[in-house]
């Protein structure tokens, strides 16, 4: 099989991985000789690297076989798809190929467990150490690391690979025992707890100029939501208690995908995409805005998914409000539907000068629609009828939209 059928396999079985965000689009292609451009580009995704910016990556497994039978999973070993398999040399060469024709910023490399788990781990190692050491590549490198590997091997994948992943892949034990029975949640955790301890070495062996660098970009996870009937208060449950014990950077949520030949024990239809992202607006409240898991998804335990859920927690919680931008603690403003925490900062800074009217919502880069209701400001004071109101939920609510018809 020649490289460019091995890329059109090996790209499309690693789609099914949401760490990178543009994996999931609609395919469209100029190939009709109309228009310019395609979203077909085989295995380019976008990613953010630790800086905030924007990267593309190669993003390929290094084979679709696999001896492991998850049942979620279109590479599971019963799985009547095509395989293919890159060699180490081959994977080289194409990251190298694409880095220097500018295609893409770095690699994401993933892999079905072939032989065993050592010997998997081996040739992803393998793959970054030759990138590093043999081509003086400087590009970013994201590793996916099998669970069951020696810890060694990880500790070695931290030395080449900017962050480094292992997958959680379900929100309850209950639910991997059930649906991937020969994955071990234990080696799953250790492999995260050694990680998170090699990485506070490295942290603390910076101040040394010797001291090698260890996946800098730390590590992260993936949860797979809709496979099971897991809630959303149960899957960010999980998530804080990952953040919290292995002090992951990321959680990512990826939507069930229904798969050819499904087993009868998985849902027929994914979920809508709107949960997931629900589910990392949610994740963002819990790292970066003081939200407990209780205020956020208590009750029904399910997020609302027609708004966001800072908004669906105002709503709920309307004795909150209106909070006064101009006394009002950083956490207190952090808890205002349509306050970012750049928008809270900008506030902070710009009320030590003088207090804030509604005209100065718009240069503080504050849309006044949504956040007027819930603040009193130095010539505003929302009325109290609006605040107490149902409307209030209605007039927040975002607009239908009208979806195409494929006709
Ligand atoms: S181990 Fe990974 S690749 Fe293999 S079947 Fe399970 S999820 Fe799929």
């Amino acid at each position: 099989m020649d490289v460019r059928r091995k890329l059109e396999i090996l790209a499309d079985a690693a789609k099914y991985d949401a760490s990178c965000a543009s994996s999931g689009t609609d395919k469209r292609h100029a190939g009709d000789g109309k228009g310019i451009g395609s979203t077909e580009g085989m295995g380019i995704c976008h990613s953010y690297a630790p800086d905030g910016r924007c990267i593309s990556l190669l993003k390929i497994l290094m084979t679709n076989a696999c001896m492991f039978d998850c049942r979620y999973c279109i590479n599971r070993a019963s799985s009547n798809v095509q395989r293919a398999r890159f060699t180490v040399d081959e994977i080289v060469d194409l990251t190298l190929d694409f880095y220097r024709r500018n295609y893409i910023e770095g690699l994401f490399l993933s892999s079905g467990i072939i032989r065993s788990p050592d010997y998997t781990m081996e040739q992803l190692v393998l793959v970054a150490k030759k990138l590093r050491l043999e081509h003086g590549f400087k590009g970013y490198i994201h590793l996916k690391t099998i669970p069951d590997a020696d810890q060694e091997l990880t500790s070695q994948a931290g030395l080449y690979a900017d962050r480094l992943s292992i997958n959680i892949e379900l929100p309850t034990d209950d639910s991997l025992a059930a649906l991937a029975p020969e994955k071990d949640v234990r080696a799953i955790r250790r492999t995260m707890g050694g990680l998170r301890v090699r990485l506070e070495e490295a942290e603390a062996e910076k101040k040394s100029a010797k001291a090698p660098r260890f996946a800098p970009a730390g590590q992260s996870t993936q949860m797979i939501i809709g496979a099971d009937a897991a809630s959303d208060r149960t899957i960010l449950d999980t998530s804080a208690n990952l953040y919290g014990s292995y002090r992951l950077k990321r959680v990512y949520y990826s939507a069930f995908s229904p798969i050819p030949d499904a087993s009868a024990d998985l849902p027929l239809a994914a979920p809508p995409l709107m949960r997931e992202h629900r589910l990392y607006q949610a994740d963002w409240l819990l790292r970066f805005y003081g939200f407990s898991v209780e205020e956020i998804a208590g009750g029904a335990g399910m997020l609302p998914l027609d708004i966001d859920p800072k908004l669906a927690w105002a709503l709920r919680h309307r004795e909150w409000f209106p909070l006064d931008v101009n006394r009002a603690s950083k956490e207190q403003l952090l808890r205002v539907p349509g306050l970012g925490k750049k928008a809270v900062d900008r506030i902070l800074t710009a009320r030590r000068h003088r207090a804030i009217r509604s005209d100065d919502l718009r240069r503080l880069r504050v849309s006044p629609g949504k956040v007027l209701p819930f603040v009193v400001l130095a010539d505003h004071r929302p009325q109290g009828s609006l605040l107490d109101s149902e409307r209030l939920a209605e007039r927040l609510r975002p607009q239908v939209q009208q979806l195409s018809l494929a006709l």
